[in-house]
């Protein structure tokens, strides 16, 4: 009798058997071998190694304009970084006896100027794995919070559990500030969780085998450890360092003493130090020298000043306001914007020191009747004008906003 080869039942328990050369299969076991190629497939594009063409750095700074708006230091750099990284990923395969070490990056930078934006829109490019993790909530095994591990297994399930690629992929680290060591003398003032966390961080920033808890956390205590290989995994952190500046400030002054430096100094631009940042200042700051050591690549991002805010509302390709057109294409209605209404929302962002973040609080607050009643109208064209625009912002919770 015939029957499926694959699942073993007979003609009568299944709509279609489908003959091949030497057996059967029904049309569930098609349908289910369907789904599995489809799957595999779709895995296999997301994080296929071969798919990643070697951009040269200027193509990968240009990558990051269509997203980031101005930080052209940071982007450079970071560029510079991102293509020795996948140099260094060849090479692995070559055997070459030159070792090119990883250079893991720190970005420096107020908080909403772009530091996990550029993180992320690095991963889009090279089509890794990429996590996001939060130093604060590091602690030493032990202590309440989650552990170092967490991070790796956080990039596991990025990469759908796929070791090879989760072993190649970005983690960023955000807040990396906060697990500063207080105080510039370790010996007076010991803070045991910032110092511990570094610690622990260091084992992963250098590249090593980690025992990975596939489910994270203390809470599967039965699971089985996946060893995660760091060796390739780059790793940008990022942080706002606040105060950091009177640090640079000082080196900056205790470097320029002396007669001959004195015409260097008028040169120092006060207003942004952050661009003079460099590895001693970080130790200053409470970073130990292990650390700073392992974060070789060092950059800032600026401040954003009007123009920015105003080009990130309209310039990138994914931008706020192509967003909301997008959205009410969908209903087939042509949205446009009365030019002032951009400055408006740049000066409301600025008026409640939101910064980038606040944008698109202060664009949802503004769009959000015309969001609910437009889709039930007849109309297929909507212009939001200057009026509109504040008028909105007028009824709208500015408390809200602030806290957004
Ligand atoms: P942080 O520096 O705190 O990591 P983010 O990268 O998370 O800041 O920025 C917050 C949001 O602000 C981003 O999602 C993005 O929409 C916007 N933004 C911030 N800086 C820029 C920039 N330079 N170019 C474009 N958008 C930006």
């Amino acid at each position: 009798m015939d029957k499926c080869s694959f699942c073993g039942r007979s003609r009568g328990e299944v709509n279609l058997l489908i003959a091949g050369v030497s057996g059967h299969i029904c049309d569930s076991c098609t349908k289910q071998a369907f789904d599995i190629v489809n799957e595999e497939i779709k895995r296999d594009d997301k994080f296929k190694l071969s798919e990643i063409k070697l951009l040269k750095p200027q193509e990968i700074k240009k990558f990051l304009d269509q997203y980031v708006i101005g930080q052209n230091d940071a982007k450079k750099i970071l560029s510079v970084a991102v293509y020795n990284h996948y140099k260094r990923l060849a090479q692995n395969t070559l055997n070459n006896d030159v070792e090119i070490e990883k250079s893991n990056i720190l970005l420096v930078g107020p908080t909403g100027t772009g530091k996990t934006l550029l993180a992320k829109s690095i991963a889009r490019l090279l089509h890794v794995p990429f996590t996001i993790v939060d130093a604060t909530v590091l602690t030493e095994a032990g202590y309440v919070g989650e552990d170092i591990e967490s991070i790796l297994t956080r990039l596991l399930q990025a990469a759908d559990y796929d070791l090879a690629a989760a072993e190649r992929g970005i983690v960023f680290i955000d807040e990396m500030d906060k697990i500063a060591r207080k105080g510039d003398n370790p010996s007076i003032t010991r803070d045991v969780s910032g110092e511990g966390v570094q610690q622990g961080l260091l084992k992963l920033l250098e590249g090593s085998i980690v025992n990975v808890p596939p489910q994270g956390g203390r809470k599967h205590p039965e699971q089985k450890m996946i060893p995660v290989d760091t060796k390739n995994i780059l790793f940008i952190a990022g942080g706002a360092f606040e105060g950091i500046e009177r640090k640079i400030a000082q080196r900056l002054n205790t470097q320029m003493v002396g007669y001959a430096a004195a015409k260097e100094v008028e040169q120092i631009d006060k207003e942004n130090l952050l661009q003079y940042i460099a590895p001693q200042d970080l130790r200053s700051f409470g970073l130990i020298p292990e650390i700073i050591g392992r974060l070789p690549v060092l950059t800032h991002l600026d401040p954003l000043d009007k123009k920015a805010l105003r080009d990130i509302l309209t310039e990138p390709k994914n931008s706020i306001i192509k967003q909301y057109q997008k959205l009410f294409e969908m209903d087939g209605i042509q949205l446009s914007f009365d030019k002032k209404v951009f400055d408006y929302i740049v000066e409301k962002a600025i008026e409640f020191k939101l910064g980038a973040r606040g944008l698109r609080s202060i664009c949802e607050a503004i769009m959000v009747d015309a969001m609910f009643d437009l889709p039930s109208q007849k109309n297929k064209e909507f212009m939001v004008t200057i009026n509109f625009a504040k008028q909105k912002m007028e009824q709208a919770n500015v408390q809200r906003l602030k806290i957004a």
